[in-house]
């Protein structure tokens, strides 16, 4: 097993990277690091959380070990994402996603009355959590509740509206090698939620229907339309087919309502302009790693059934659609060093990757990333832990750096840029825009 060298502790680690890389807020060392290493919670924390927003498993699982070995059902008890506020660093309100993992070296636990996040046992900072929102309580028509429809997160600003809850990507020569949302879709049905494996699009329009009543201050800007890919047919549709129809659908019930994203693969120009039409504003076709001899092994069924390079190609193609600034392809951080066919250094990994990004960014689309949390029930995931906390605020500083070197305005349905206002909780790429940055104007 690969793990991360614990010669000292966690914040040790981070006060020599936060000397190495001063120009970074100093809350984004933990944030990268809660997203790589996971978050443990308390059972009187887990208590405190019970009006909080809970963990909707919105696509993946995101934990760093399956359901079954909880202790504490952590998976139904645990909140969405928590908010870090104050502490010895007097940190700005910083938004992070949980990734549950009972034997993290980060726990949250109640000390003194409230909610206090410790790495190794010493305190390093509050944490709140967001309300339930009223919508959460109600449930359609149809009996199924709202929260598996249409869970928001971002601290509210996203619906994220999976669909299609598997891949048609499946097993060892097709999945995603970092990606477990076909066993994730097994563990969530065995621990007795109602996962569905298609959403009915009036079941979708009611929801939203919901939302849009109830979320009177306008906390969700935007949604996301996604799910697994789609290789053959999907109740006789093609990938593009299927999920147009809840575009369509969306965007003629509630015009401008939400910026409408949409999270497919990498398609061709002429199967992409009726989603536009259809007001789908931004694209995301994620290559999840830029590294040509990495994509395959990392990627084999993106690989065999369109090709890297095709795929590569098909991004930019996408611009002439959606405008440079409305396609934001998705790579998962940390995959570039995972074994067996990863890079050895931290070095390697960003030379590999800062290409991608200066290869995107020279032309005016910016790719943004999540942080690979190393899911056990996926195969890279199964038997090593995360890429170092090196690697990541590398990049960070890296993405930065590309980014104000062409001088690219803030990618747009994210929120607002800038640490202690960011609200993107799956990565910090958000929190280390200079917040004056301009704002991505819609073509
Ligand atoms: S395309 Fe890859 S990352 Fe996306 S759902 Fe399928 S296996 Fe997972």
């Amino acid at each position: 097993m690969r793990t991360t060298p614990q010669t000292s502790s966690r914040l040790q680690e981070i006060e020599e990277l936060r000397r190495r890389h001063p120009s970074l807020p100093p809350e984004v060392f933990v944030k990268e690091d809660l997203l790589r290493l996971g978050i443990g919670f308390s059972e009187d924390a887990l208590r405190a959380a019970s009006g909080a927003k809970p963990k909707s498993y919105f696509i993946f699982s995101f934990d760093r070990r399956p359901i079954a070995s909880f202790g504490q059902e952590e998976n139904l008890r645990a909140p969405e994402e928590i908010a870090l506020v104050g502490g010895r660093e007097g940190f700005r309100r910083t938004i992070v996603s949980v990734r549950i993992h009972p034997d993290s070296p980060y726990q949250v636990v109640v000390s003194g009355g409230a909610l206090e996040l410790q790495a190794d046992g010493t305190p390093m900072c509050g944490v709140e959590l967001q309300d339930t929102p009223p919508y959460y309580q109600r449930t359609l028509r149809s009996g199924k509740p709202i929260t598996e429809m249409a869970p928001t997160i971002e601290w509210g600003y996203l619906v994220y509206l999976t669909v299609y809850r598997k891949c048609q990507y499946f097993g060892f020569q097709e999945e995603c090698r970092f990606c477990d949302i076909n066993e994730n879709f097994r563990q969530q049905r065995a621990a007795g939620r109602p996962y569905q494996t298609v959403k009915e699009i009036d079941d979708v329009l009611e929801a939203l229907a919901v939302i849009d009543e109830e979320d009177r201050e306008r906390r969700s800007q935007a949604l996301t339309i996604t799910g697994g890919s789609i290789t053959r047919h999907l109740r006789g549709r093609d990938e593009g087919g299927f999920y147009l129809e809840y575009a369509r659908a969306i965007g003629e019930r509630f015009p401008e309502r939400w910026i409408m994203k949409l999270v497919i693969q990498a398609l061709r120009q002429e199967e992409l302009r009726p989603f536009r039409d259809a007001g789908v504003r931004i694209y995301h076709p994620n290559y999840e790693v830029w590294d040509p001899r990495l994509f395959p092994h990392i990627c084999p069924g993106k690989e065999a059934w369109i090709g890297r390079d095709e795929w590569m190609r098909r991004i930019l193609d996408a611009a002439e659609v959606f405008g440079p600034s409305c396609v934001i392809p998705n790579f998962v951080a940390g995959v570039e060093m995972a074994k067996p066919w990863g890079f050895d250094t931290v070095e390697e990994a960003l030379r590999s990757t800062g290409e991608g990004l200066e290869h995107f960014m020279s032309r005016g689309v910016v790719p943004r990333f999540t942080v690979w949390c190393p899911e056990p029930l996926s195969v890279l995931g199964r038997d090593q832990g995360p890429a170092p906390l090196a690697y990541h605020v590398g990049l960070l500083e890296l993405w930065r750096d590309i980014h104000r070197s062409h001088d690219l305005p803030v990618p747009p349905g994210y929120g607002p840029p800038g640490a202690g206002r960011a609200v993107f909780s799956v990565s910090s790429f958000m929190d280390v825009i200079d917040p004056e940055t301009p704002l991505a104007v819609f073509d």
